[in-house]
């Protein structure tokens, strides 16, 4: 879907929830509307689209060469730094004349620094916040979507066998995390989709832990979890490895954690809600008797962020459909001890869901 073809769905969306102007900061939403990247710092930029008539741009005057550049018909706004940002947001919002109507801003994303200027001109009491209707436009991928995200995958998964090679006992995790930065830029990724998770033992017990100079010790599992960016679009891939032999207890908790990552992945149909496939990963970790060492979602959508809606979550009832993209990714975790988690990639197609992850799942010793 190209940009106009978005901006009509947007002005659709917008109708609907009554909203006459939409304000976004620099990110995955400005992005996804114009294809601009800023950088989010201390001189504000905000884009104000209408829901009729021209868009508008407030940014620092040295960046409108770079937003001439993109396909929208922009009324820009510049301010320079000695200017300072209020009166060029004055200006906008004189031209816009959107004072006193219902203005929705980005609740996540936003900061006291835009809504303070945007209350003041436009006279807000209240956020209206963006992100359900946002969500509506960005959860169902288009193909150049799934194709950018097969791309990113396709380089984490590269990255992960490049690296494995190079992991041996006694190295550090912070080592080992690294070369798999390493690994992930030599493999094509034009960033990284988030600090990469590399832990074993007893850190790896902790869903988000941050790698340690501890060295990795032999019998240890090790949870690697990481991302790659490509074309804008994220990956997000874990495998949990074993360093030389597992116990049988790893060995068993590893086979419970497998089978929930493909009771999700075989749940997932346009229809159904996306609560209903945590609901078919946690059963079988429930059945196992490890339900309570389950302390996470089942997984989240993915796109130009790596953690978007649907979320595959109890309470979350958003219909799948086709063209969604989310991870599947169930783990347990044993305090002191270790854990596993394993992490696919699904895009739910006409009649299921298809795994865009193809790395082996099976226990692998490093
Ligand atoms: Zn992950
Ligand atoms: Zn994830």
């Amino acid at each position: 879907m190209g940009y106009p073809a978005r901006w009509d769905r947007l002005r659709e969306e917008m109708a609907r929830e009554g909203v006459e102007l939409l304000a976004l900061v620099p990110g995955a939403n400005l992005f996804y509307l114009t294809g601009l990247h800023f950088h989010r710092m201390e001189r504000p930029i905000v884009a104000l689209l209408p829901r009729e008539g021209e868009p508008a741009l407030i940014l620092p005057a040295f960046e409108v060469e770079k937003a001439q550049r993109a396909p929208i018909p922009w009324r820009l706004f510049p301010y320079t730094d000695t200017e300072g940002p209020a009166s060029a947001f004055h200006t906008a919002a004189a031209a816009l004349g959107g004072r006193g109507r219902p203005i929705a801003v980005e609740a996540l994303g936003m900061r006291v620094l835009e809504w303070s200027l945007l209350a003041h001109v436009f006279s807000l009491s209240e956020p209206i916040a963006s992100e359900p209707l946002l969500a509506r436009l960005r959860m169902v991928k288009g193909p150049e979507e799934i194709a950018a995200i097969r791309r990113a995958i396709a380089a984490a998964e590269e990255a992960l066998q490049r690296w494995l090679p190079e992991v041996r006992p006694g190295m550090t995790e912070r080592e080992a995390t690294r070369r798999l930065i390493q690994a992930c830029f030599a493999a094509g990724a034009d960033a990284l989709a988030f600090e990469p998770i590399v832990v074993a033992g007893p850190n790896a017990a902790l869903p988000h832990a941050t790698p340690s100079d501890r060295p990795v010790g032999p019998g240890e599992l090790m949870i690697v979890d990481f991302g790659a960016v490509v074309d804008g679009y994220a990956s997000d891939l874990t495998r949990t490895f074993v360093l030389g032999e597992p116990d049988p207890e790893a060995a068993r908790i590893y086979a419970v954690v497998r089978e929930a990552n493909a009771a999700g992945r075989a749940a997932v149909r346009p229809g159904i809600p996306a609560e209903a496939v945590d609901q078919a990963a946690r059963a079988v970790i429930e059945d196992a008797g490890y339900g309570p060492y389950f302390p996470h979602r089942t997984g989240h959508g993915l796109g130009l962020e790596v953690h978007e809606p649907p979320y595959l979550v109890a309470g979350d009832t958003t219909p799948l459909q086709t063209g969604m993209v989310f991870t599947v990714e169930p783990g347990i975790y044993l305090s002191g001890k270790g854990g596993i988690r394993i992490e696919d990639v699904v895009v739910v197609t006409e009649n299921g869901g298809e795994s865009l992850t193809a790395f082996p799942r099976e226990l692998r010793s490093i």
